[in-house]
Order: C-alpha cells, then structure tokens, then sequence
C-alpha cells in the first residue's frame, strides 16, 4: 500500500482498477510494466501499429505525389524506410520483453536512444533524419495511444485512469459510463482537464509527480478527489475507510442539493446569482439539477474539438438554442472562441508557440480568423431570437478587443438584418476580466460593455506570473493574494461605478470561504462548476450581507494570501462548521 498526494480538482472518492493510458505527443512516458502473459500481446500491439501507420503513410504518399510532385513526397519514402527497419523493430521488441514493459514506453524508449546516437553523428545529413524519426515516431505513438483508447472501450467494467497527461481533449472524450474516476502527473487545479473532470462528475486528481511508473494495470486505486488524495494497493481496512467517507459524501452531497430550488439569498435577503459553468450543452441537465441560475459561463471551444471539420453555424444555432431554452427563463453568457493556451483543436493550425498562454488565442485569434468569428457570432445571434442570451469575450486586455470584435458583430448583425434573419438587437456584450490590464483599467473598459465577468483562473495566472498547468508551481495559485483581492475589488467597484454588473466565473468560487469574500466585496453573480453550485449556495444563505462586506474590508487589509484565508475559513467557520470542515 502506498499514498500519493497531489492536487484534489473533483470531488468524490472512487476505487476501483486502474487502466494506465498514454496520450501520445510526447516520448516521455512512464514506463508501464506488463505481467510476462501480456508481453506477446504488447508485440502484437506494436505490429498492428506499424501495419497500420505503413498504411497511413502510404496513403499520403500516394495522395501527394499526385499533387506537389515526387520530392516532396520521397520524404515519406524515409519515413516507411524507418518503419521497416529491422534493427529498430527487433530493439523494440528486446526491450517489451527484457524489461516487461508496454509497448508505446519500449518504442519511446528506443526512439529516445536514436536521437541520441544521431544527434552524436558528425553528419549533416543523417542528423536531418532525427526529424524523420521524429515525424514517423509521433506516428506511431499515436496508433498505439489510440489504439489503448480501443483497449479502453473494449476493456470490461469501469476503470479509474492514470496518465501523464491528458490534454482537455482527451478528457472530454472520456465515456463517463466507463471511466469512474482519473488521475495525471502534471496540471493544475485550474487547468482545462482539472475543470473537465468536474464537468464530467467524476473525482479526479491531477500533479501527481511520477505516479504511473509504480502502477500496473489492474491496480486496485482509491481516489479521493476531494482532498487530492491517491493510495495504490490499498489494504482492507483503508478500504473500509474510504468507503464510509465515500458515504459520507454522498449524504452531503445530497443534503446540499435539498437546497436547489432555494434561491442563493444572504440571511438579510441580497440575491447573488448563481450561475453555471458548462463546456457541453448536454450539461443543461447537470445545471438545473444542481439548482444553477442559467449559465454565467458557456465555454464554447469543445464545439471545434475532437472533429475533423469546424462546427457549422447551424450546428453552432442549435446547441445555443438548446441550451437556452433548457434553462429558460434565466439567461445563458456564451464565451466565444478562447482556443490556445492548453486547448486545440486539430482542425484548426494555431501553430505551436513558446508561450502559448501569452500568444496567438482567444479573442486574438478570432480578430485574425474572422471568418470563424463572424460564423460563432452569427449562431449566437440567431439563437438569442428565441433564447436570453449574452456574448462574452475572452482575453480582453483593453477597449480595442472590444471596439473591433463590435464591428464584427455589427457586420455580423447587418447581414442577418439583410437576410430578414431575426435576433436580439440589444444583446448584452460582455467582457472577461482575466488580465490584469483589463481590471486595472476596468473604469474605461466599464464604458464599453454591458458587463464584466472575472476570469480569475487566468488572472491569477497573470497576475502572479504562475502557469496555471504547472504542478511545480501549484504551491503560489493564491486567490486570497492581496493583489488578486485587490484587483477583484477594483474591478467591482469599477463596474458598478459605471452601472455595469460584475460576475466571477473562476474556479476559485468553487470554495465556500472565497464566495463569501466575493460576496461581500459586490459581486453580482458567481457561476461555478455544477456540482460546486450546492455548497457555494449553503455558503450565502449561511452569512448576512453586512457581515460579509465587514469580512471582506478585513480580507483586504492582510498582507498576505495564507492570512487573508485563514481568517476567511474562520468565518466561515463560525457561520457554517460543516462547510468549512471540508
Ligand atoms: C478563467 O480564466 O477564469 C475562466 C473562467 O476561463 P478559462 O478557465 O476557460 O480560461
Ligand atoms: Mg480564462
């Protein structure tokens, strides 16, 4: 038996076996040992994936010689050269069955050696073949990774999963019928999977250093996503443990959601909106079930993920229409496009970049490519016909995101006029305030929009300089920082100076000791992740609005972010024990 700590982003406790899956992309994998009965079918996994990418790269080959020419596509012809080479293949096969290991570890391992003795070679042309070696490596790592998604489907009963990593696009294709609970080595508690894990309602636990090399499959696991907990091989009576705490959960769990059609409502009766956070419109279901005020935050990019052709405006109309209506009569805040970061789409060649959060995303990309824009805009439009709908915009950093993507929006409206297509004229216009410059200008940016909504997953990212997908790091993720507390503030005020309501649709509200802080600083509307929605809302209606202002002009004076929480959980403490025990 032996306990992991890592970072708790889903809540719940799950045991269960576990499936170790790779997610390709990388050639460094965790090793996977295999029991001595599974080594010859690790080499038949390893031959269906040459077969299957001599194939593909066949395919290519003929399509493009037809098109660019025999040079270009004698590249290719390397690369089957590579693929059939019989030292590479018979290396391969030594280390599956010398090691035990699993067959994507022993070709990256293989892989990993050539670039080394390659890279030592004093010649020009052969160390151009590490590329080709790299190109047709990915390759066929990727048949194998896919295929171990086949191995999943076909895998019977239900699996807790660990990897590396899983990219947000992996995660969202997870089968949540099959998958009960899953764990990575990297990210962090605001990373796009940790906030797909709760999407999915799973636990789940992420930046569990080097975890996966002491795990097997079939493992037994617990996870306990709700305090980042993760023991392998557990004994019978930490079994028995989990189990009743597991209980436990789920009694609170359903105590909390007695609450769901009680509005979120202070002892002395101010109103905050609770609103949801979805990534899918099949979640409507999750929002009102969880007793969720419309949607505060509808993160629109999983539309292009995982496909091979943009979302059509139709497809786009329809799931806006869907959702709108499902949660009828409150209000749905679409975010458009926020594509980068940590999240892409193959469909889409937003190329690799150094400093991929500080890049091409978001509302930059879409003030390029306004031919996408224009389409999401357009479906927005014609969806808030029927429904009450509100646009957002990602990655403001000042007025001029805002005044050009208004004049795509005004194209945009003009064609639907001309086509006699009807829609709201008066649509709200919203920008996320997740860069610092956004909120410390926030008084001229007030005047341009309807609305603010603070993105604080990012504006923490920012703001403290700390790359939200970085276990290492995940130590100074401080909400309670005084520059964050303050921005907040300033933003708040900001807002409501100009007569513009604020929301927050960060992850940090999630945590019953933050919204009464953001209660009490004048925050109109928090939207969270359905399943947070139960306990942010026994948090309001625990406290009176004029203690949580009093308590926030205290959190504001404290000169560091461990302070200001303490002192936060303790309030929290004495209006609502259970709450803060958690
Ligand atoms: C945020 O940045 O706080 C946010 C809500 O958006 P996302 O997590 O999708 O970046
Ligand atoms: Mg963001």
């Amino acid at each position: 038996m032996k306990e992991y700590k890592g970072i708790g982003v889903s809540p719940g406790i799950a045991i269960g076996k576990v499936f170790i899956l790779h997610s390709g992309g990388s050639f460094n994998l965790p090793k996977r040992s295999v029991s001595l009965e599974q080594i010859s079918n690790e080499i038949a996994r390893f031959e269906e994936a040459l077969t299957r990418t001599r194939t593909e790269i066949l395919g290519i080959r003929r399509k493009l010689s037809g098109q660019i020419g025999r040079e270009s596509s004698d590249i290719f012809t390397a690369h089957l050269l590579i693929l059939e080479d019989r030292t590479l293949i018979e290396d391969v096969i030594e280390v599956i069955k010398g090691e035990k290991v699993g067959a994507e570890y022993a070709f990256a391992a293989v892989i990993q050696r050539y670039f080394q003795a390659f890279s030592q070679i004093n010649d020009e042309y052969l160390k151009e073949r590490i590329s080709d070696i790299r190109d047709v490596g990915k390759r066929l790592l990727s048949n194998l990774c896919g295929e171990e998604k086949k191995r999943l489907e076909e895998f019977q009963g239900k699996v807790i999963i660990a990897s590396h990593d899983l990219s947000p696009s992996d995660t969202a294709s997870l089968d949540r019928n099959k998958v009960m609970a899953f764990m990575t080595e990297i990210g962090g508690a605001t990373s796009h999977t940790a906030i797909l894990g709760r999407s999915l309602e799973i636990p789940a636990v992420v930046g569990l250093e080097e975890i996966v090399n002491e795990l097997q499959d079939e493992d037994t696991i617990i996870v306990d996503g709700t305090h980042g907990v993760v023991i392998i091989n557990p004994d019978s009576a930490t079994i028995d443990k989990f189990n009743s705490q597991g209980n436990r959960f789920i009694q609170l769990t359903g105590e909390l959601d007695k609450l769901r059609d009680l509005p979120a409502e202070t002892l002395d009766g101010k109103h905050i909106i609770l609103a949801a956070n979805i990534e899918f419109h099949h979640e409507a279901s999750s929002v009102i079930s969880h007793g969720g005020e419309g949607v505060g935050l509808f993160r629109t990019e999983y539309f292009y993920m995982n496909r091979a052709t943009l979302p059509t405006e139709q497809e786009q109309y329809e799931s806006y229409r869907n959702i709108a209506q499902a949660v009828h009569p409150h209000s749905v805040v679409i975010r458009t496009l926020d594509l980068g970061g940590d999240k892409f789409a193959s469909t889409l060649e937003i190329p690799h970049e150094m400093n991929p959060y500080l890049g091409w995303r978001a509302i930059r990309f879409c003030l390029t490519r306004t031919d996408i824009f224009k389409t999401q805009l357009r479906a927005i439009l014609r969806a808030s016909a029927p429904g009450n709908l509100k646009i957002m915009y990602p990655m403001v950093t000042g007025v001029y995101e805002i005044r050009a993507a208004r004049e795509i929006l005004n194209e945009a409206k003009s064609e639907l006029e001309n086509e006699g297509i009807p829609f709201n004229k008066n649509i709200p216009i919203g920008a996320m305030i997740e860069i610092p410059s956004a909120a410390l200008a926030s008084d001229v940016l007030a005047k341009e929009v309807d609305f603010f909504s603070l993105g604080t997953n990012d504006l923490i990212q920012y703001v403290l300089a700390i790359d939200r997908m970085n276990e290492k790091i995940a130590y100074l993720y401080e909400p309670t920082h005084p520059a964050i507390i303050r921005l907040i503030d300033l933003t708040i005020r900001n807002g409501h100076g100009h007569n513009i309501w604020v929301g927050s649709c960060g992850e940090m509200s999630s945590d019953p000791a933050i919204a009464i802080l953001l209660v009490g600083l004048g925050i109109d509307e928090i939207s969270a992740s359905p399943v947070m929605l139960p306990k942010i809302k026994k948090a309001i209606r625990s406290i009176r609005y004029s203690d949580a202002k009093e308590i926030a002009q205290k959190a504001l004076a404290f000169h560091t972010g461990k302070e200001s929480y303490a002192f936060l959980k303790e309030k929290l403490k004495d209006v609502c024990a259970e709450l803060a025990d958690e």
